[in-house]
């Protein structure tokens, strides 16, 4: 890509019930890049939405159903964790969006390795699956928010690593938020993107980049929730100064509750560095 972009989580708040149509004029007014469609309760998309979002030219990505769980003990439930990845890939490839993320799974009190394995397992379905309909968009798990689910910094690179189409999605909140309050200075997120454009070289990770951001709300358990940034702790000037120091392009999506306002500062913050 050939610069960083800003995206909002969903449509924006004042689109109100007008739909994409309006959410990208809204986008545009406030030099926006785009938005991230979410699927998170349920891969749906009206022909209608589906046509708008498809013309627009902005940058699209999407974020996958919260019901999704690689590891999960029943068959039932992997399987359609499997598809629910699979369509809300297919739909990207159709609509133009050049990325998909979501939550991989949980441990389930599992060993992480045996964890590993599996979800390594259910990602080569699902990345043979795309490969063999033609699907060609960047499939990211999510790093997590909460110890209990799947999706550290390092196992996501390692993941990456397996598979032609496969991403890390940086949540720079979740990590925060995961480690109890670490991961928030320029050196840590500095060192992010170090190991990631080292290890993942090849994919010229930092060229077409996909990450979250929200101020956020934490315990020794993790995420508790998302916040607008002016009322959280999350260090995002020096965030963006590290986008900026490592030339990060691609595109960050923004989940704080206020939505297009918090995108906006820190598109605007980051026009300043
Ligand atoms: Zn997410």
């Amino acid at each position: 890509m050939d610069k960083l972009n800003f995206l909002t989580a969903g449509m924006p708040l004042r689109t109100g019930n007008k739909g994409y149509g309006k959410a990208f004029e809204i986008l545009d007014e406030m030099q926006l890049d785009g938005l991230e469609l979410e699927f998170v309760r349920g891969v749906r998309i009206s022909d209608t939405s589906r046509e708008t979002v498809k013309n627009s030219s902005m940058i699209k990505t999407i974020h996958a159903p919260f019901y999704i769980n690689l590891n999960a003990r029943e068959t039932e439930k992997i399987d359609a964790s499997i598809q629910r990845i699979v369509e809300t890939a297919e739909i990207a490839q159709d609509i133009g969006a050049f990325s998909i993320t979501y939550h991989a799974g949980y441990y389930l009190n599992m060993d992480k390795n045996k964890v590993y394995d599996t979800i390594k397992k259910q990602t080569a379905i699902i990345t043979d699956t795309l490969s063999k309909s033609g699907v060609k968009v960047w499939i990211r798990p999510e790093t997590t928010g909460k110890a209990t689910q799947w999706g550290d910094l390092e196992e996501i690179i390692n993941l990456s690593k397996e598979f032609e189409y496969v991403l890390p999605c940086v949540d720079f909140s979740h990590l925060h938020a995961r480690y109890n309050g670490i991961s928030n200075t320029y050196d840590e997120f500095a060192q992010i993107f170090e190991t990631i454009a080292k290890e993942l070289e090849e994919k010229k990770p930092l060229e077409h980049f996909h990450a979250h951001m929200a101020g956020i709300e934490y315990t020794a358990k993790g995420e508790r929730q998302h916040l607008n940034f002016e009322e959280s702790d999350f260090n995002y000037k020096d965030l963006l100064k590290a986008f900026k120091d490592f030339d990060v392009k691609g595109a960050i999506v923004c989940e704080s509750p206020n939505i297009e306002d918090d995108a906006k500062l820190i598109r605007d913050y980051y026009y300043t560095l």
